[in-house]
């Protein structure tokens, strides 16, 4: 059975674009923690609404509400995933270990890129939630602008895909990510790509990690 893959990035290092391809190309079961949150927020409960105020300013959700979410949407047997935005902390990745993983094959995958440049490419991502598809007005406009070239639905600019906001995520991803890396590379179990490089590239690259495991 495929690794189970752990993908570690700042927001826009370009996780979600991966896990689309690994989902068509190879078969993989997708698990984005924020897609969790982003749904129980859509759902208008009492919990989205608090939910929505904590994306909005791009500040982490508590370990404890993720964890279940996590747990609730996730069925390991059998399966091969594909975790995107999870872990976030040292104790995250503790948790995953612990409470999902048991002990499967893993892997971890680091997109390493520079920061600064990640700002462009999140101000100008536009997501279809329904197809997936992961547009870029700079380097993948969609066909149609504001539609999706796939289910021709409408395309979302996330409302915490601003220059402000994204620039709290990237210093909290940056408080909390050189823990996380050592704990998986202590363990033997963290690979590294250049996530500057093209989508097909990094997509290749990623492919030949999970080949050689
Ligand atoms: P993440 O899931 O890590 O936040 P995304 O996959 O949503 O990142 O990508 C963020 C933005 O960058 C999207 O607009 C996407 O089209 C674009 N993108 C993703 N990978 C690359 C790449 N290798 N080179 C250039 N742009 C990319
Ligand atoms: P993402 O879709 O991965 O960019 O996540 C969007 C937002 O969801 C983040 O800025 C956080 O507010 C929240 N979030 C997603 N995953 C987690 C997580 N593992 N722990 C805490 N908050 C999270």
């Amino acid at each position: 059975m495929k690794p189970q893959l752990i993908l570690i990035g700042a927001p826009g290092s370009g996780k979600g674009t991966q896990a689309k391809n690994l989902i068509d190309e190879m078969g993989y079961n997708h698990i984005s923690t924020g897609d969790l949150l982003r749904a129980e927020i859509a759902k208008g409960s009492e919990l989205g609404q608090k939910l929505k105020s904590i994306l909005d300013a791009g500040n982490l959700v508590d370990d404890a509400t993720v964890l279940e979410l996590l747990n609730a949407n996730c069925e390991l047997e059998g399966k091969s995933y594909i975790f995107d935005g999870y872990p976030r902390n040292l104790e995250q990745a503790k948790a995953l270990d612990e409470h999902v993983l048991k002990g499967a094959n893993s892997m971890a995958i680091y997109f390493d890129i520079d920061l600064e440049i990640l700002i462009e490419r999140i101000v100008n991502r536009r997501t279809a939630p329904k197809s997936g598809e992961i547009y870029n007005l700079i380097t993948r406009p969609p066909k149609v602008p504001g539609k999706c070239d796939v289910s021709g639905e409408d395309l979302v600019h996330r409302k915490d895909d601003n220059e402000d906001t994204v620039r709290n995520r990237m210093n909290i991803f940056k408080e909390n990510v050189d823990p996380i890396l050592e704990y998986y590379e202590g363990q033997g179990r963290l690979q590294r790509v250049n996530a500057a490089s093209s989508a097909v590239e990094v997509f290749e690259l990623i492919k030949k990690i999970i080949d050689n495991k």
